[in-house]
């Protein structure tokens, strides 16, 4: 397995939407290789997920993983490895949250967005079979970001309020506390916690 570099804010890649995977693509060694270096590369950048065309593949595949004590989101719900073949994200009702986002495409900054915060999620898995599960609280967030790099969309487009922006030590100083009290409130809410 390869550990691929990631592409930086201000890449075109970045800004296009990413193309469907057909089956008989998805069964290629090709594009299984590609998925198991994309976790490799995930996992190795200690990021809470990756999409392809953050590594220069403009294809619908994403992946997601949070595992105990991820030094970049250590309050992040842990979330078991879900590889994602051209996924989908549906909102169920209008409720928001405002997540507090960083992007390993986007170096040193972090903001806040306004998240779906229950969200109806299909996709298919690596071999192609379809799963359709639906997703509460800050974990509904991350799936967000995810499928937004699908489109070609970054966390900055949707920054509500400009002056949330921080660099990550900052972010450590001055919002983290106030912002994990914010979403321990809503976790426990909707009985995660
Ligand atoms: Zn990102």
């Amino acid at each position: 397995m390869t550990v691929l570099p990631i592409i930086q804010l201000g890449a075109p890649i970045l800004r296009q939407e990413a193309r469907s995977v057909s089956l008989e693509e998805l069964k290629s060694s090709e594009c299984q290789n590609f998925i198991d270096d994309l976790v490799e590369t995930m996992r190795a950048a200690h990021g809470a997920g990756l999409a392809a065309n953050q590594v220069a593949h403009p294809v619908r595949i994403c992946v997601v993983e949070v595992q105990a004590n991820n030094p970049r989101y250590p309050y992040k719900p842990q979330i078991p490895l879900r590889i994602m073949v051209n996924p989908v994200v549906v909102p169920i009702g209008d409720t928001t949250f405002l997540n507090y986002e960083g992007c390993l495409s986007v170096p040193n900054l972090r903001g806040q967005v306004y998240r779906y915060q229950h969200v109806k999620l299909t996709y298919q898995d690596r071999q192609g079979a379809s799963h359709e599960e639906e997703v509460i609280g800050v974990t509904a967030g991350t799936y967000q970001h995810e499928l937004d790099h699908l489109d070609g969309k970054l966390f900055l487009d949707r920054v509500h309020d400009t002056k949330s922006l921080c660099t990550w030590d900052n972010f450590e100083a001055h919002h983290k506390t106030q912002f994990v009290s914010y979403i321990t409130a809503m976790q426990q809410r909707l009985g995660l916690l």
